[in-house]
């Protein structure tokens, strides 16, 4: 069976998101930061990202959670650059420092099916939100040469409505970060005015799109939706704020991965506040938090 993105495909749909998405380029706004450049004339906005796709590696992952890496990988397509900035970023040198490959559309779909070739369970198109229409236009060119397993996005969560809404029917799996429960903390941590508040409309889209996540038989993610949550120190996530949102405005059987890898990594070590891992105490309190809210589908770590 194909994924929803086919039938897209063959109504013409897919083909007028990705004329859409372009028109979008020309004075950007695929990000809640509506920089207003006009990308396919070199300029540039917060994301440093042009006309043509940057990739910095690609490749079957297993350190996903189970229902997306499965036994033969997740196929992943790691983007260079990024809309956020996380003083935090374990990957600052490919999201701040644009370590990457400019890539054609053509490579790019290329990259998609031979991932699928190595038996990959799905394409994981990891920080993409800024190369949105490129990820169109690969996909429109992948379809005729056999694509067919599901679309994985995984972002930031700082989403935009309208370039939600052209990945509407096309991405099956939604894997937003849900970083912070309060727009301060963003403007600190990741020099963005209005973190929670776009993220909180992006996830409702989300769901809204997909609903909770759906397993096959094999315990491979087909479709639906899967937040991630890292705990930060010091409760600088504000993870309560976090956990009551998704309980209240998406569902208790929500799909939540509660992260504890956190180490200090970018400019971290410079902030005394985030310059430790967190503590088991500080990770079994959020787990707390979450069962003490009916949420019954949470994904936990060893800590
Ligand atoms: S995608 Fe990049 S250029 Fe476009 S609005 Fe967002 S940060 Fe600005």
């Amino acid at each position: 069976m194909h994924p929803n993105y086919f039938s897209l495909y063959q109504n013409g749909i897919l083909e007028g998101r990705a004329k859409e998405g372009y028109r979008i380029l020309e004075n950007c706004h695929l990000c809640p930061r509506g920089c207003s450049v006009n990308r396919l004339k070199k300029e540039r906005g917060f994301c440093k990202s042009g006309k043509n796709p940057i990739v910095a590696s690609w490749s079957s992952h297993f350190g996903e959670e189970p229902p997306i890496s499965g036994p033969f990988g997740s196929g992943t397509i790691f983007f260079t650059n990024c809309t956020l900035s996380c003083c935090f970023c374990q990957n600052y040198p490919i999201s701040q420092l644009g370590e990457g490959n400019e890539e054609t559309v053509t490579s790019l779909s290329r990259m998609m099916l031979s991932l699928q070739e190595k038996g990959c369970h799905n394409i994981n198109l990891v920080t993409s939100t800024h190369f949105v229409p490129q990820i169109l236009r690969a996909i429109l060119l992948a379809i005729p040469k056999g694509l067919k397993i599901p679309l994985v996005y995984n972002s930031s969560g700082y989403e935009s409505l309208n370039t939600l809404k052209l990945l509407d029917g096309i991405v099956d799996i939604y894997m937003p970060d849900f970083k912070y429960g309060d727009d301060k903390q963003g403007e600190i941590y990741s020099e963005v005015p209005d973190y929670f508040s776009r993220t909180k409309e992006a996830i409702r889209e989300m769901y809204r799109q997909v609903g909770n996540l759906k397993l096959d038989k094999k315990r491979i993610a087909k479709r639906g939706l899967l937040i991630r949550h890292l705990v930060l120190p010091n409760d600088l996530a504000k993870s309560e704020n976090v956990l009551k949102f998704i309980a209240a405005e998406t569902s208790l059987d929500t799909c939540l991965s509660l992260m504890a890898q956190y180490f200090p990594a970018n400019r971290a070590p410079q902030i005394p506040e985030l310059n430790r891992r967190i503590t088991r105490r500080e990770y079994q309190k959020v787990l707390d938090l979450a069962s003490s809210l009916g949420l019954n589908n949470i994904l936990r770590q060893e800590i």
